[in-house]
C-alpha cells in the first residue's frame, strides 16, 4: 500500500502522518510514522501519534443508529431527528434548539453544521467545545487585531531570541512544537526560554527562568512589563505612532506599577521579575507563546490583550522570530473559527454585523439568517437545564466530562426533551443520556481538512471504510437538513465540495478585508444572480448550489498544506509585518487593561486552589488513547498533585486515595506528591471520565464562571477541599482483554472489515463498587483498581453472577471477611482475578499477574501461587513506563543509571528511551538527577 499522507487527530499542533498497511502488524497491520515533509513536525511525532495505528480495533465503537437505545436504520434515525427539531421550532422558535459540536470535527463537518444553524434554522446557536480552549485568545485577537488571525507561524520559535512560554506545559500539551523549540536552543544555546507556570512542569525543564506565579496573575505581569518597557526607552514609537491605536490609554493604566508591586502581587522575587523584563526588553527577536494557562480564566481576553500590548508596544508582531502566539488544544480548533462554529461568529471571520448578515445570507440564499449571535457553552447548557433550549446535537464531544459544574451538566441532559448524539464511541457520559445516537465515522475513516496553531490547513484522508454504519458528521447534518426542507441547498457529494463552497465564502466581497481568505485556491464561477449557479444534482434538478472551478476534486485530494490567507501565489506565513490591520482606522489597538483576580477566593473551607490540565500520553476523554497500555502505563489512575508540605499536614499519603470536594461536586483520585506543585496548590488531569473511573470527572468541581467577553469558563483556579478518602478495603479485578468476560460481541467475527479487532466492552467497575474504581488497559488484559467504604461482603458472589462463563473457579477467603481471593481458569488459561485487602500493600503486584494472562496456559505452581497471592519466583518489573514510544519502564531506566549511564543519550544507546518523540526527555532528567 502506497502511504497515506494524513493528519494526527489529536492536538493542535497538526502533524502529518504517513499510514501503511503492515502485514501482521499490530491493530490489522496499519502502522503510523510522521510526514517528513510536512511543515508542521517534519517527520516528529509525539507518544500519543505514534501510537495512533493501536488505535484502529472497534472495540467499543457505535456501528448503528440508535433510538432509545435500539437499533434503527438511519432512515428512521434522520426522519425523527428532522421532525422532532422541525416540531420544536414551529412550537417554540428557532433559539429553542442548538447544536453543540468539536474541535475534533473536520473543517467541513463544521461548514454544514454552522450553515444549517445559522442560515436556514434561524439561530445562532451553534457552539463549539473549543469554547473551552481558545475563545478568550480569539477575543484578544479580535480586540487588538480586528481579526482573529495568529500573526506568526512555527519557525518563529526557532527564529525567535528570546520564547516566552505562558501558562503553557507545551511538553506535554503540544509536543512537537516542543521538541522544534529544544532543538532550536540546542543548536543556538544563546537563545534564552521564560516559563510562567504556577507549576514547574516538564516544559520548565527547557527554561533559563521559571517564574512560579500566583495563579491568576498574569496581568499583573505583562501590565508591569509594559509600564518597564516605557520606562526604560523600549518602546517602538515611530510603530506605535503609524500602527497602533489607543497606546496612551493603555500606558497610563499601567504607569505606576513598580516591579516590587508586579513581584507582591504576582507572588514572585523581585529579581526574577527584574530578570524577565531584562531579557524582554532587550531582544528584539521575542515569541510570546500563551496557551490554556492565560485562555481559561474570567479574566481571560484581558490577559491575551495584556500579552499582545507588549508585543504591540515593541512592534514584534509579524515578524519573523517576533510575535505574540497563542496555540489552540484541539485539532481543528482553528478550522472551527474559520467556519463561524463558535455562537459569536457568523462565518468564514464574518460577524453578526447587518453587512456580514447580509452578506453571508446572500452567499448561501438562506431564507433565515440568525440576527444575532447564539448562547456560548456555558450559558446553552444553562438554557438547557432552565428549559429554554428542548432539542439539542452534540456533535463529537462529551460536556458531561468537559464543562465546569458537569454534574449539572448531566442534569440538563436528562431534563432536555430530545437529545441526539453523534459520535464514534457507543457509550460515553453524554451519550447515555442520548434519545437518537449516531454512529460517526473516526478518524482513519473520514475525509477532509483541519486547521492547525499556525493557520495551516491539512488533509486528513480516509484510509479504512467507515465499519458498520458509521458515516461522517457532515452527511448526516446534509440529511438532516434535507429532511427538515432545505434538501435545495445541501446537496453535497462529499468534503470537496462542501470545502470549495467554504472557500469562495471566505472570499466572497472580501477584497482584502477580511484576514480568512481561501479564494486563491478557487475560482468563482461567473453568475448572473450573485454568486448562485443553477446546477444539476441527484437531489434536485434545480439544486441552487454556488458552483466553483479552479480547484476539482483531485486537487482538493493531493491538497498540500498551506497558510491562510492563500492568494494565487500561495500561502502566508506571518500576517501584520506590513503595520496594517483588520480594524477599521487599519491599525492595531493596545487596551488599558485592569488585572482581576479569580472569580473564586480560596477561603477556610475550600482552602486549596485546583489547576486543571492534560497529561502527556493522554488525549480528551480517553476514548482512543486508552485503548493502547503503553500509553496508560505511564499514569494509569486520576490523581492529584498536591505539595508534600500540604500531603503531610492533611494526612495524605503518596498513592493513598484522596477526596478533593467544593459545593459542587467531589472527585476521587490517587495523591500524588510532588514538590513541583506550590504549597496551596493542586493539579488534577481533565481525562478521566465515568467510563474510566468513579468520581474522577475533576470538572465536576469548576464553578461556571466565565470570562464576560469571551464566554471561557475559568478551569485553573477553583477553590477545593482535601481529605483522604477513609477506605476499608483495596483491591482489583482483572480480566482477560480477549473479550470473552463481557459476553458476546456485537458483531460477528465474519463480518468485521478485514484486519479489525472485536468490540469488547469491558467490565464496569461500578459493578463491583459505590467507592472508588479505575479501569486499566494492560497488555493482555483490563484491570479494574477498586476500593470502598464499607465491606461489600458478597463480593465474590457480584462477582461469580457477572460471569457467564464456563471454567474453573479457585477462590481463597479468611474467616474475618478481611481477604478475597479468586481466579478463573478456562482450558488452563487465566480468564480472571480478583483480590481485596484491608490494606492496599498487600495487594500482591499487578505485573506479575498481568504476565499470567498473556500465557496459553498455567502451570501448577503458578495456579498455587494465585490463591498464595506471590509469585512463585521473580517476575522482572520495568515498572512505572516513562518512555512510552519504546515502552521503557523507570525500574529499568534506574538500572541502567546505576550501572553508568549518566546522560540522556547514554540512556537513548542503551535503552532507547526518549531518542523519538523526546516527550519524556525532561523525566529521563529528573530520574538522571535523583541518583
Ligand atoms: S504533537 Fe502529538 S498529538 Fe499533537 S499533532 Fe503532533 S503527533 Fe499529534
Amino acid at each position: 500500500m502506497t502511504p497515506i499522507r494524513t493528519t494526527c487527530p489529536y492536538c493542535g499542533v497538526g502533524c502529518g502522518m504517513l499510514v501503511s498497511r503492515e502485514e501482521g502488524g499490530i491493530s490489522g497491520g496499519y502502522s503510523v510514522r510522521g510526514d517528513p515533509e510536512h511543515p508542521a513536525n517534519f517527520g516528529r511525532l509525539c507518544s500519543k501519534g505514534a501510537a495512533l495505528g493501536e488505535t484502529l480495533s472497534l472495540e467499543g465503537r457505535l456501528l448503528h443508529p440508535e433510538i432509545d437505545g435500539v437499533q434503527t436504520s438511519w432512515d428512521v434515525a434522520l426522519d425523527t431527528v428532522a421532525q422532532r427539531f422541525r416540531q420544536v421550532i414551529e412550537e417554540h422558535g428557532p433559539d429553542a434548539v442548538a447544536f453543540y459540536v468539536s474541535g475534533q470535527l473536520l473543517s467541513e463537518d463544521y461548514y454544514v453544521a454552522n450553515k444549517l444553524m445559522k442560515g436556514f434554522i434561524g439561530s445562532g446557536n451553534i457552539d463549539t467545545n473549543s469554547r473551552l480552549c481558545m475563545s478568550s485568545a480569539v477575543a484578544g485577537h479580535k480586540r487588538a487585531f480586528g481579526s482573529d488571525t495568529v500573526p506568526g507561524c512555527y519557525e518563529d520559535l526557532e527564529l525567535a531570541d528570546l520564547v516566552v512560554l505562558v501558562g503553557s506545559n507545551a511538553a506535554w500539551t503540544h509536543p512537537v512544537v516542543f521538541q522544534r523549540l529544544v532543538a532550536a536552543k540546542k543548536a543556538r544555546p544563546a537563545m534564552r526560554v521564560v516559563v510562567i507556570d504556577p507549576r514547574r512542569t516538564a516544559t520548565s525543564d527547557l527554561a533559563d527562568l521559571h517564574l512560579a506565579i500566583k495563579p491568576g496573575m498574569d496581568a499583573w505581569l505583562f501590565n508591569g512589563l509594559l509600564n518597564h518597557l516605557a520606562r526604560e526607552g523600549a518602546l517602538a514609537w515611530r510603530y506605535l505612532e503609524a500602527h497602533v491605536e489607543g497606546f496612551g490609554a493603555a500606558l497610563e493604566a499601567v504607569n505606576s506599577l513598580s516591579i516590587p508591586q508586579v513581584a507582591e502581587h504576582s507572588g514572585l522575587a523581585q529579581a526574577d521579575v527584574a530578570e524577565f523584563y531584562r531579557l524582554f526588553t532587550q531582544t528584539a527577536k521575542t515569541v510570546t507563546v500563551f496557551s490554556q494557562g492565560i485562555n481559561q480564566s474570567s479574566s481571560g481576553v484581558d490577559k491575551a490583550n495584556a500579552i499582545i500590548n507588549v508585543h504591540l508596544a515593541t512592534g514584534r508582531v509579524g515578524l519573523p522570530g517576533a510575535s505574540p502566539f497563542s496555540i489552540t488544544g484541539q485539532p481543528n480548533a482553528m478550522g472551527g473559527r474559520e467556519v463561524g462554529g463558535l455562537a459569536n461568529q457568523l462565518a468564514a471571520h464574518m460577524d453578526f454585523t447587518p453587512e456580514g448578515i447580509d452578506r453571508v445570507g446572500r452567499f448561501w440564499s438562506a431564507p433565515n439568517m440568525a440576527q444575532q449571535p447564539g448562547l456560548k457553552a456555558v450559558d446553552l447548557f444553562q438554557a438547557i437545564g432552565e428549559g429554554r433550549i428542548k432539542a439539542l446535537w452534540i456533535m463529537a464531544t462529551n460536556p458531561a466530562v468537559s464543562l465546569p459544574e458537569a454534574d449539572r451538566v448531566v442534569a440538563a441532559l436528562r431534563n432536555c426533551p430530545f437529545v441526539v448524539v453523534s459520535d464514534v464511541v457507543a457509550r460515553t457520559d453524554t451519550s447515555v443520556h442520548a434519545h437518537v445516537r449516531l454512529p460517526a465515522a473516526a478518524w482513519g475513516e473520514k475525509d477532509g481538512t483541519v486547521t492547525n496553531s499556525e493557520r495551516r490547513i491539512s488533509r486528513q484522508r480516509a484510509f479504512l471504510p467507515p465499519p458498520g454504519e458509521a458515516q461522517p458528521d457532515w452527511w448526516m447534518v446534509n440529511e438532516v437538513a434535507r429532511r427538515m426542507g432545505y434538501g435545495e441547498h445541501f446537496g453535497y457529494a462529499g468534503p470537496a465540495e462542501i470545502f470549495r463552497e467554504h472557500a469562495a465564502l471566505s472570499g466572497f466581497e472580501n477584497e482584502g478585508t477580511r484576514d480568512f481568505d481561501l479564494s486563491g485556491m478557487i475560482t468563482v464561477v461567473p453568475a448572473q444572480a450573485g454568486i448562485q449557479v443553477v446546477r444539476q444534482t441527484s437531489i434536485s434538478p434545480t439544486h441552487w448550489i454556488p458552483a466553483f472551478a479552479g480547484m476539482t476534486d483531485q486537487d482538493y485530494d493531493s491538497l498540500s498544506p498551506v497558510q491562510w490567507p492563500v492568494t494565487p501565489q500561495g500561502g502566508t506565513s506571518r500576517l501584520f509585518a506590513d503595520g496594517r490591520f483588520f480594524t477599521p482606522s487599519g491599525r492595531a489597538r493596545m487596551l488599558p487593561i485592569a488585572p482581576r483576580p479569580p472569580a473564586h477566593a480560596p477561603d477556610a473551607a475550600h482552602p486549596f486552589i485546583l489547576n486543571t490540565g492534560r497529561i502527556r500520553d493522554q488525549w480528551h476523554t480517553m476514548t482512543r488513547t486508552a485503548k493502547v497500555a503503553r500509553l496508560l502505563a505511564h499514569i494509569d489512575q486520576p490523581f492529584v498533585e498536591i505539595h508534600p508540605q500540604d500531603a503531610r499536614r492533611i494526612g495524605l499519603k503518596d498513592g493513598a486515595l484522596a477526596r478533593v470536594k467544593n459545593d459542587n461536586g467531589e472527585m476521587l483520585a490517587r495523591v500524588l506528591e510532588s514538590r513541583e506543585q506550590q504549597i496551596g496548590s493542586l493539579f488534577a488531569p481533565i481525562h478521566w471520565n465515568g467510563q474510566f473511573t468513579g468520581q474522577g470527572r475533576v470538572d465536576a468541581l469548576v464553578h461556571a464562571v466565565t470570562d464576560p467577553i469571551s464566554g471561557q469558563p475559568e478551569f485553573k483556579q477553583t477553590p477545593v477541599a482535601i481529605e483522604p478518602y477513609p477506605a476499608a478495603w483495596y483491591g482489583f479485578v482483572m480480566e482477560s482483554s480477549a473479550g470473552i468476560l463481557a459476553g458476546k460481541p456485537t458483531l460477528a467475527a465474519g463480518e468485521l472489515p478485514k484486519g479489525r479487532g472485536f468490540i469488547t466492552p469491558a467490565l464496569p467497575g461500578h459493578a463491583f463498587t459505590s467507592g472508588y474504581w479505575a479501569r486499566v488497559r494492560g497488555k493482555a488484559c483490563w484491570r479494574h483498581e477498586i476500593a470502598g467504604i464499607e465491606v461489600p461482603a458478597d463480593w465474590p458472589s457480584r462477582m461469580r453472577g457477572m460471569l457467564k462463563l464456563s471454567g474453573d473457579w479457585m477462590e481463597m477467603k479468611d474467616s474475618g471477611a478481611t481477604r478475597y481471593r479468586g481466579a478463573l481458569i478456562q482450558d488452563g488459561r487465566l480468564l480472571a482475578v480478583y483480590f481485596l485487602e484491608r490494606e492496599a500493600d498487600r495487594l500482591p503486584p499487578r505485573h506479575w499477574l498481568e504476565s499470567l494472562f498473556e500465557r496459553d496456559a498455567l502451570s501448577d505452581a503458578e495456579r498455587g501461587a494465585l490463591l498464595l497471592g506471590r509469585p512463585s519466583q521473580a517476575v522482572p518489573d520495568s515498572g512505572r513506563i516513562v518512555c512510552a514510544c519504546f515502552g521503557v519502564g523507570e525500574n529499568d531506566l534506574n538500572q541502567a543509571i546505576a550501572e553508568g549511564a549518566a546522560s540522556v543519550e547514554a540512556l537513548g544507546i542503551e535503552l532507547k528511551a526518549g531518542s523519538n518523540c523526546g516527550s519524556c526527555i525532561p523525566e529521563l532528567k529528573r530520574l538522571l538527577q535523583r541518583q
